[in-house]
């Protein structure tokens, strides 16, 4: 594998002191260390494929689904249903933080 070929991993800055938190039913330190955990994992995954392995593109869109849940943080709208604009429960997000429905609108 020449290096010119590695995959370049996305950026990626977890910030816990930005104060756009709303939901304060949810263990943010938890759900961001959930998220770092999974990250990491994948990134080593990624990183030790060979350029063009069909797993790539899985591990990948992982990594993109961590990145939207991280700007989501951010931006304040973490928790909240894309499709209702409801409220995500805590025990979901626990469980898959970088969900973006809740468990009304994923089973339609
Ligand atoms: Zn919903």
């Amino acid at each position: 594998m020449s290096p010119t070929q590695t995959p370049v991993p996305p950026t990626v800055a977890i910030d816990p002191s930005v104060d756009r938190w709303t939901r304060t039913d949810l263990d943010l330190d938890f759900i961001l260390t959930q998220l770092r955990g999974t990250f990491d994992g994948k990134l080593e995954q990624l990183m030790s494929l060979p350029s063009g392995d069909p797993a790539c593109a899985g591990h990948a869109a992982w990594l993109d689904s961590i990145n939207a849940a991280l700007q989501r943080i951010h931006d304040g709208t973490y928790g909240t249903c894309d499709v209702c604009d409801g409220p995500i429960s805590a025990a979901r997000l626990e469980v898959v933080p970088t969900t973006t429905r809740c468990v009304g609108c994923n089973a339609t």
